[in-house]
């Protein structure tokens, strides 16, 4: 029979052990040992739609989504150690395949989007915001925003998590307030500095969107963003300050 499979050059394979950081994204294992002083490749590269397909694999899988319309395309193949290989082809079943599609599909959208990092700054000014938020003295100035004045309920969709939903009411709750003097105060030395910040984040807003619409999928690519571009300062902060755009309807509008 016919083999369709290609072999994958070094970089390729490198693409793909970065893509996974390294650890099978399956059961954890790492895809590397080191011996006698030099590291080694422990994983193999396999095709989630299978590179030749049995009959009964073509049937069990013939209404399911392709990541790549060629089997060999590096859309369509993952890095993971040989035991989860092993698992996974014998014998293939739809749960299994829907999983590995899952997984694979948010890596492309991952490495999409963070390829994107780039184009998408953000003024340092924003910086003061996460720094007040950690700083334990400001603690009296924070007043609880009342309830009835959320909007979060009307801007959410049912793709976004109850508990994620309920962490970003609290904060509103919690942080509003204290943000906006804070923006109110850098607008006073650097007018039009709050609308520039604001027109940034959902300027990236905007990008998320256009690879992935799950209210999930955005809030934690905003996160990932906003902590990388602000020196991984605070991931908490970050967490609170995008949850005062969501209220403050730059985001999910
Ligand atoms: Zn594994």
């Amino acid at each position: 029979m016919q083999d369709n499979r290609r072999d994958f050059s070094d970089n390729e394979k490198m693409l793909l052990f970065n893509e996974v950081d390294g650890h099978c994204p399956i059961c954890g294992d790492t895809l590397s040992h080191k011996k006698k002083g030099s590291i080694y490749r422990t994983f193999d590269i396999a095709h989630i739609y299978p590179a030749n397909p049995r009959p009964e694999e073509v049937k069990i899988l013939e209404n399911e989504l392709l990541l790549s319309s060629d089997v060999n395309d590096l859309k369509n193949v993952i890095a993971v150690c040989k035991k989860c290989h092993k698992i996974f082809d014998t014998p293939r079943t739809v749960e299994e395949y829907q999983k590995w599609y899952r997984l694979k599909l948010r890596l492309i959208q991952d490495a999409e989007i963070k390829n994107t990092y780039q184009l998408f700054n953000i003024e340092s000014e924003i910086k003061t915001i996460l720094e007040n938020l950690n700083n334990p003295n400001f603690e009296d100035e924070l007043i609880s925003l009342n309830y009835e004045s959320l909007k979060i309920d009307e801007k959410t969709n049912s793709t976004l998590p109850f508990i994620i939903k309920r962490t970003i009411k609290r904060d509103v709750v919690d942080y509003f307030d204290f943000i906006k003097k804070l923006f109110i105060e850098i607008n006073k030395t650097n007018p039009y500095k709050f609308e520039t910040l604001a027109s940034q984040i959902k300027g990236f807003y905007f990008k998320c969107m256009q690879i992935n619409q799950s209210q999930e999928y955005i809030y934690n690519t905003l996160v990932d963003w906003l902590c990388i571009k602000t020196d991984n300062y605070s991931k908490r902060a970050c967490e609170i300050v995008i949850a005062y755009f969501i209220q403050d309807c730059e985001v999910f509008s």
